[in-house]
């Protein structure tokens, strides 16, 4: 009873925090996305879980909605520097190959963004799991708790189960919204000045249920990964589906990145105070859930 108060206040008193801080004249917002479609993909997310995927046009109106709100969109890169003002960051975890159509929408805008990339999707061609798990779900399967069952395992075994449930070819892409981008087009979009490319880990392991050694693994294979096809490897990290914790935190910073995001939906009061809070820096979009 005294433990459900005290969370009920805690809560209580992180939310005015947030209410204020989103009107201080020194905060942070990280816009979140993960896939994303035009008029012509949209009869193609039967193949995908479309909870993760937003349209371009609601991306745009996200960031006219920053814009209106007094934001200025900035480089992720720049925010370990950034000493105050109300700044703004766009992101997309996963690297699908559609995140290609933002390119020309950045451009008009003058907006620039990061594309947080898991390495063994690029490199294997294979389909994200969640989207899989999503198009061969049967009807009435309570998604949520299927998804959570399966992040309690380690990504091959995640893989090997829906080879069994739902046969040998079910990683296979169906279509342009569920394909992971494939090394030439992870390179082009490196090579769009309005784009940086971020780590997301090689398999999208889940980090906090690792040991150190293999979180640190997870890590260094896709530094190592992105130097191989790149030939630079990123400073900053998307942790997968947001989790993490201090020995995390930790690790990402000895590894050398230079700010860590999480999907905790929080602003970020700037200038970030020191290095644990830069490896925790929250991440708000209609799609900031999940994975
Ligand atoms: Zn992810």
């Amino acid at each position: 009873m005294l433990l459900r108060i005290f969370n009920h206040l805690r809560r209580r008193i992180q939310q005015r925090r947030q209410a204020a801080l989103r009107r201080s004249e020194h905060c942070l917002k990280v816009l979140l996305f993960h896939g994303v479609y035009d008029s012509q993909q949209e009869q193609e997310l039967d193949q995908v879980d479309r909870g993760l995927f937003a349209k371009l046009e609601q991306v745009a109106a996200e960031i006219q909605c920053c814009r209106d709100e007094g934001f200025e969109f900035v480089r992720a890169e720049d925010i370990p520097r950034i000493r105050g003002g109300r700044k703004a960051v766009l992101t997309f975890d996963d690297g699908y190959a559609n995140n290609l159509l933002l390119l020309p929408l950045l451009a008009q805008l003058q907006v620039p963004a990061t594309v947080f990339v898991v390495t063994s999707a690029v490199l294997d061609q294979e389909c994200f799991w969640w989207d899989v798990l999503a198009r061969n779900a049967p009807p009435g399967t309570r998604l949520s708790h299927s998804r959570q069952a399966l992040k309690r395992l380690a990504p091959p075994l995640i893989r090997r189960q829906l080879r069994e449930l739902f046969g040998e070819d079910c990683l296979q892409a169906r279509n342009a919204s569920d394909r992971p981008l494939s090394p030439d087009e992870l390179r082009l979009m490196a090579s769009n000045p309005w784009i940086s490319i971020g780590n997301h880990t090689h398999d999208h392991g889940l980090l906090n249920q690792m040991s150190d050694g293999e979180a640190a693994r997870q890590l260094s294979d896709a530094q190592h990964h992105f130097e191989k096809l790149l030939g630079r490897s990123p400073s900053l990290l998307a942790y997968p589906n947001g989790r993490y914790n201090r020995r995390i935190q930790e690790l990402a910073c000895q590894l050398g990145f230079e700010a860590a995001f999480t999907t905790c939906p929080e602003w970020t009061p700037l200038p970030l105070r020191g290095s644990l809070q830069r490896m925790a820096i929250g991440r708000i979009g209609p799609c900031a859930a999940s994975p």
